[in-house]
C-alpha cells in the first residue's frame, strides 16, 4: 500500500475522557506502518442522541499510513475495546469511540465502512478539530472544511485547556 493521508475523529465521555483521548493518541502514533502527523486541541462538546449522559471530549488526528481502510478500522476497534469500549445504546456514552473521518480522497460505501464519515458535515466538535489539523483540508467532492464549519449545528464546543507537559527533570 503507498502512503495515505487518514483523518480520524476521536470522542470519550466516560472515566476520564481527557485521559482516555491522550492515551488513544499514543496508542494510533504507534500503531504499524503509522505515523503521526499532528494532533488537534481538545474540545468539550454536548452528546448527541440521548442527552442524558456527559458532555464529550473530541479530538481529531492526522496519519500517514500504509494500512488499508478496513484495516486501519480493525486497528481502532481493537483500541476502542482495550479501552473498554461497550455498544450498549445507539449514540450512549462510550469510554473510547475513533471514527475513520477521511482517508485520502476515497469515497467508500460499504457493510462495515463509509468514508468520509456520513455526519462529518454536521458535527461542530468533528469539523474544528479538522480545521486545526489541516485549515485548507476538504472533501472528495470538494466541499471544504471551513465552509461546512461555517454551517453545521451548535454543540456547545469549548476548546480545553492543553494538556500539561511532563516537567524537565531538575538539573
Ligand atoms: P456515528 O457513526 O454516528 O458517529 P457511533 O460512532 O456511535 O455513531 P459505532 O457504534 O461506534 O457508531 O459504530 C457502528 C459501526 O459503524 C461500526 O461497527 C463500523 O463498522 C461502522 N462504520 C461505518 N463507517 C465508519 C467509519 N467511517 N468509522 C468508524 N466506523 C464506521
Ligand atoms: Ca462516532
Ligand atoms: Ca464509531
Amino acid at each position: 500500500m503507498p502512503v495515505t493521508d487518514a483523518f480520524i475523529g476521536l470522542g470519550s465521555n466516560l472515566a476520564d475522557p481527557t485521559a482516555q483521548l491522550a492515551r488513544a493518541v499514543a496508542e494510533l502514533a504507534s500503531l504499524p506502518d503509522t505515523t503521526l502527523v499532528a494532533q488537534s486541541a481538545f474540545y468539550s462538546s454536548h452528546p448527541v442522541g440521548p442527552q442524558d449522559q456527559p458532555d464529550f471530549v473530541n479530538g481529531a488526528v492526522w496519519l500517514q499510513t500504509r494500512l488499508s481502510p478496513l484495516q486501519l478500522l480493525d486497528r481502532l476497534q481493537q483500541i476502542e475495546q482495550h479501552h473498554g469500549r461497550e455498544r450498549k445504546q445507539r449514540w450512549g456514552p462510550r469510554t473510547l469511540d475513533l471514527d475513520l473521518l477521511m482517508y485520502d480522497d476515497d469515497t467508500i460505501s460499504s457493510e462495515r465502512l463509509t468514508v468520509p464519515h456520513p455526519e462529518l458535515p454536521n458535527r461542530d466538535f468533528v469539523l474544528q478539530p479538522l480545521l486545526d489539523l489541516k485549515a485548507d483540508l476538504a472533501l472528495p467532492d470538494g466541499q471544504t472544511i471551513a465552509q461546512l464549519r461555517q454551517h453545521c449545528p451548535d454543540n456547545n464546543l469549548r476548546p480545553l485547556p492543553p494538556l500539561p507537559r511532563e516537567p524537565f527533570p531538575p538539573g
